[in-house]
């Protein structure tokens, strides 16, 4: 790898990184089948990925007729990196076993280990006989939204896909390596102003906030529209409050902290909750709602915005769920693509139905969706959110950072890549799209 990590680095074309062959092993974070019961009867909070995610050689497998090999510079740390080091809601080696009975070239999926990760930005080594539009040397960012193109679900919108996985998630060989092996119908273009890094936080959570607000598919939002957004300097809610600022909409950001809340003003966000100060209690204990806290939220937004909100972005799912529902406008729209906190949802139908509300589950996004995403970091009109950079071999403390909110943004991973900011090819566009708007989420350190 330190042959093709050179080439790279020195700008090597697209031939000579073709004619240097790819190695029979690589360096991956991966978890073990082996280790899938290890946190049984220990409490999800206290379940600590730096245990269980190792970094360490795994062997290459076959390249299938429609794949590439890509040399992995950055990746980055997802919510689902968490997921899958703590082994919830459920471990991820039986998606995978079940995948591999889906065609011979599925099989490679099923091994005692699985490499995950499910974003990267790198350089195309090798093209599979069936791939046309990429070829070794290209730059590349990789979506996770892996699908079987053969299957008639397939089509429309691939997110319905009866097949449809999440690659280094549901699938192995993901994106936290220094080498990955992905369908050529993942890649996208890199954006050329960004180094590997800020490229590599992006195409998870960015198509996700875009599907869920700007699609479509999601709540189609349009200009002036209230949108309330939990979590909104975090990895999907950093994009989504970008996604309404541009979009002509009005956020309301909830965020814990003073500091989460300086960034947003930074960003030209004029109403924010600090719900730690706000200190809501939802559940006056498991079983039980307080709706009085539910009026207290919605009279906040009110204080602040005159109106209720036409959507809101939900994803933190037990905790906030109900007041999601209660808040919303008179035919507003919930869009949900999560339930970080238990999934497990309960809430009054009655404000539901009698207010003509509606509620949209939303998943990732299909290849069109998740290349418009794409399309808009590369065109500097949305920001990567990349907060913090870690080595590969730190990926457990940036998991464990993740799982324990102690984050903004996204935390990205260097693979091969040997240093942060590295990888940019049109610093004159950088300038123009201007550092600060690039780096609005990098802490001081
Ligand atoms: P993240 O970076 O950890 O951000 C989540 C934010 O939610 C946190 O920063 C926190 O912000 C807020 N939050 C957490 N617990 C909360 C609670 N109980 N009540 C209110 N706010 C809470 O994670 P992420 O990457 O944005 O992902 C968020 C969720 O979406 C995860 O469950 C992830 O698995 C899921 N997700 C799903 C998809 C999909 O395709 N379906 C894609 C991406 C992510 P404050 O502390 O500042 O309020």
């Amino acid at each position: 790898m330190e042959k093709i990590r050179d080439a790279i680095l020195s700008g090597a074309d697209g031939a000579t990184i073709a004619a240097l062959g790819i190695p029979d092993n690589y360096r991956a974070a991966h978890i073990l089948a082996s280790e899938a019961t290890m946190w049984e009867g220990v409490a999800s909070e206290n379940k600590d990925p730096r245990k269980s995610l190792h970094v360490g050689d795994v062997a290459t497998p076959e390249l299938a007729p429609d794949e590439v090999y890509v040399a992995v510079m950055a990746s980055s740390i997802n919510f689902n990196t968490v997921w899958s080091s703590i082994f919830e809601p459920v471990s991820t080696f039986g998606p995978m076993k079940r995948l591999s009975r889906e065609s011979d070239w599925a099989k490679r999926h099923d091994q005692p280990y699985q490499v995950i990760g499910s974003d990267a930005s790198g350089v195309v080594l090798k093209v599979g006989s069936a791939v046309r539009m990429w070829k070794p040397g290209d730059h590349v960012t990789v979506h996770c939204n892996h699908l079987d193109d053969q299957d008639n679900t397939a089509h429309n919108d691939s997110m319905m896909a009866a097949n449809q996985r999440i690659w280094g998630y549901e699938t192995n060989f993901g994106g936290l390596a220094d080498l990955s092996i992905v369908k050529a119908n993942q890649l996208m273009p890199k954006p050329a102003h960004l180094s590997w890094e800020e490229a590599a936080v992006n195409a998870l959570c960015n198509s996700t906030s875009y599907r869920m607000l700007v699609s479509r598919n999601g709540a189609a939002m349009k200009q002036g529209d209230v949108v309330l957004i939990w979590g909104a300097t975090g990895g999907i809610g950093a994009y989504a409050t970008q996604y309404v600022l541009n979009g002509g909409g009005i956020p309301v950001c909830v965020v814990s902290s003073d500091e989460k809340a300086q960034i947003l003003r930074d960003m030209g966000v004029q109403h924010i909750i600090n719900r730690k100060t706000a200190g809501y209690q939802f559940w006056k204990d498991e079983h039980t709602h307080d709706e009085s806290e539910w009026r207290r939220l919605g009279g906040d937004i009110r204080d602040l915005v005159g109106e209720d909100p036409d959507i809101v972005f939900e994803h933190p799912g037990r905790s906030t769920f109900a007041a999601s529902i209660y808040v919303a406008k008179r035919g507003g729209t919930i869009v949900t693509c999560a339930a970080t906190s238990g999934f497990m949802m309960e809430f009054d139908n009655r404000h539901f139905w009698m207010r003509l509300k509606n509620l949209v589950g939303s998943h990732f996004a299909n290849y069109q969706e998740a290349w418009q995403a794409n399309r808009l970091i590369a065109k500097g009109m949305i920001h990567p959110v990349l907060s913090q950079t870690f080595a590969l071999n730190e990926v457990g403390e940036a998991a464990f950072q993740v799982h324990n909110n102690m984050h903004e943004g996204k935390l990205g991973v260097l693979c091969l890549s040997p240093e942060a900011g590295l990888g940019v090819t049109d610093p004159e566009f950088r300038a123009k799209v201007g550092e600060a708007n690039i780096n609005r989420f990098r802490r001081a350190s």
